[in-house]
């Protein structure tokens, strides 16, 4: 399988390419050639197998450059015992229709885990395959979830080094903790003075220094990004969708080749345009629902076509949607505009130029046939979390709530009674403070809430852990001592 850009459709790439170099040099995003159809029968097939062996056969029509032995090796690697379900990716009965795919039982309690558990071997095989002598040194910037994940991921990979700068002030008390205890030797975990957009720009400056890149160079090393709209993320999402189809089709709650709707708290829009990817290459898909916070922009997007930015910042209790500039919807235009990377170039000029662009009218009327999209005020989200444990006793975490905010509307609007999957994306210890307010209208401190949490579902060893971990990360830096902090940890 080869891949494009969606800005320049006369460029080629292999899938290893593809991991090593993150984002295409014209700006573009990395897509295959074509979209691979699931063979006749691997849903069934699938039914008895392990989530690795899943993945790898989910997988292999995209890395047709990596060797069976290689795939099975990066995901047998990834999908194993740091995850506390057996499953991996379980699939939970809520109610009549609705059916939770939890994707938070990896080692950092939210859905990042599914993908960066796997990238970093897969990004190590392909620096082996393409010859690259350097190791390769992966910089994250991060408001609280990917850093944590990724240093999960890449922490004692070989050939692999990864550095985390976070706002000092600007994550939570759990997710700091999670960062400043990480061991292995390949990592460094900075604070920065300041807040997200001032630890990600200066990363952004330190990528892209031709200074820095020459230190690098002369030490062996070479920079590597693990962000969202690396395809390497991206693929190992479709995993879970089919992987969850399987186990309905096991359970008996669907019958073989019937439809699904699924419904994705959506920030970035990878995971849900995981799922597109999944539907068009053939699991029984009705509708996608799109689900947002108070950030609400993709939800007039659905309904207009127009993509606008300019509007308020909302700061939210599901942060990690919390984004004005969704970039991998970049993909699903290139899709809904029949692959033409002419209209995708002219709407990215707008948004660059005008933080707005519009759809074109075909393309609007084919988004509209498979995407519907709603939104959670604050007290919406809170409310869904009392609601679904009142009324069938699951917790969900917040940007799980959102999803099922929607599911509601959704349900009232259209009166569809598929069945459907709803994608849960965090476990609810990782936002226990507001699960814990949701539920008793009560503030309680972090460790407070942790405990009143395990009245109703037993806490992950990682949290049980988390108190009792050394610091080893206790740098605090000032913007400008992040370039000497990078290079000091370069030379070691
Ligand atoms: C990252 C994240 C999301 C948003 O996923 P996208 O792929 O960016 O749309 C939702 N929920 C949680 C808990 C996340 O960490």
């Amino acid at each position: 399988m080869q891949y494009t850009s969606t800005r320049n459709k006369a460029l080629s790439f292999s899938a290893g390419q593809c991991l090593l170099q993150g984002i295409s040099a014209e700006g573009g995003l990395f897509v295959p050639q074509s979209l691979p159809p699931f063979a006749p029968g691997l849903f069934k097939a699938l039914q008895k197998e392990t989530y690795a062996k899943r993945a790898q056969a989910v997988l292999a029509p995209f890395f047709t450059d990596f060797s069976a032995e290689e795939l099975a090796y990066c995901t047998r690697m990834a999908y194993g015992p740091q995850f506390d379900s057996p499953a991996v990716a379980p699939v939970k009965q809520v109610n009549e229709t609705a059916f939770s795919l939890e994707l938070w039982h990896g080692p950092t309690l939210a859905f990042k885990d599914m993908a960066l558990q796997v990238l970093p071997h897969l990004m190590r095989v392909a620096k082996e395959n393409n010859r690259q002598s350097e190791d390769i040194l992966i910089l994250v910037a991060t408001s609280g979830d990917t850093g944590k994940a990724a240093l999960e991921g890449f922490a004692g990979v070989p050939g692999m080094r990864i550095a985390v700068y976070y706002p000092s002030e600007g994550v939570s008390p759990l997710q700091k903790l999670q960062m400043i205890t990480q061991d292995g030797d390949n990592v460094a975990v900075f604070g920065v003075k300041g807040n997200f957009d001032d630890a990600q720009s200066s990363v952004k400056q330190m990528f892209a220094d031709p200074a820095i890149n020459e230190i690098l160079k002369a030490r062996s090393l070479r920079f590597s990004s693990a962000n969202s709209i690396n395809w390497g993320r991206l693929a190992p999402q479709i995993v879970y969708y089919v992987s969850a189809y399987a186990d309905m089709l096991a359970a008996g709650h669907i019958a073989e080749g019937e439809k699904i709707n699924i419904v994705v708290p959506t920030g970035n829009f990878g995971n849900i345009l995981a799922a597109y990817y999944a539907k068009q290459m053939g699991l029984p898909v009705h509708m996608l629902i799109c689900a947002s916070n108070h950030n609400n922009v993709l939800t007039d997007f659905m309904q207009t076509g127009a993509y606008n930015r300019n509007r308020p910042f909302h700061k939210t209790i599901s942060p990690s949607m919390d984004i004005l500039i969704s970039s991998n919807l970049e993909r699903l235009l290139f899709e809904l505009t029949g692959r033409s990377d002419a209209a995708v170039c002219a709407m990215m000029k707008d948004l660059q130029e005008k933080g707005l662009y519009q759809l074109p009218e075909t393309a609007l009327s084919a988004l509209k046939e498979g995407f519907w999209g709603g939104y959670a005020t604050e007290e919406q989200t809170l409310a869904a979390i009392s609601q679904t444990y009142k009324e069938s006793g699951y917790i969900t975490d917040p940007h799980t709530a959102v999803a099922f905010s929607v599911y509601n509307d959704y349900k009232a609007a259209t009166q569809d009674s598929h069945k459907t999957l709803i994608a849960s994306t965090a476990s609810p210890y990782k936002f226990a403070g507001d699960v814990i307010r949701a539920l008793t209208g009560k503030m309680e401190e972090e460790r407070a809430a942790l405990s009143a949490l395990e009245k109703h579902l037993p806490m992950p060893l990682s949290v049980t852990r988390l108190f009792s971990r050394p610091i080893l990360h206790r740098e605090v830096l000032e913007k400008t001592q992040m370039a000497n902090a990078l290079l000091e940890f370069a030379g070691k």
